[in-house]
């Protein structure tokens, strides 16, 4: 894969400008890697949709699943609740609603 087919792009990357990050989310509690994620645009994650979740792969492809059959978003290691899925109305959007503070991201290095 080249740098520049690794993002996905799609309407709701171009309603955010058109600009993307590959952040690594780090548990708070034990600083493990839960996930890679897809950042669309500028501003804080106070959600993670889940079309932008890139791994690891029991997590990708969620937005397909019935809400129901969704699962809190947990640390792979600790177990630590990160986030509570919801359906993101203005887009009829399935993510993760984050708990404050329950993430450390940092900018994932594409080589
Ligand atoms: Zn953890």
């Amino acid at each position: 894969m080249t740098k520049n087919n690794i993002f996905k792009r799609d309407k709701y990357k171009s309603a955010r400008g058109g600009y993307s990050r590959m952040l690594n989310l780090h548990c708070r509690k034990c600083n493990t890697i839960f996930a890679t994620y897809q950042k669309d645009g500028p501003g804080n994650l106070r959600r993670l949709y889940m079309d932008r979740i890139m791994s690891p792969e029991k997590l990708v492809g969620l937005e397909n699943q019935p809400l129901k059959n969704i699962q809190p978003l947990r640390c792979l290691q600790c177990d630590f609740i990160v986030g509570m899925p919801y359906i993101y109305k203005k887009e009829d959007r399935k993510a993760f609603r984050v708990f404050q503070d329950a993430i450390i991201k940092r900018i994932k290095k594409i080589n």
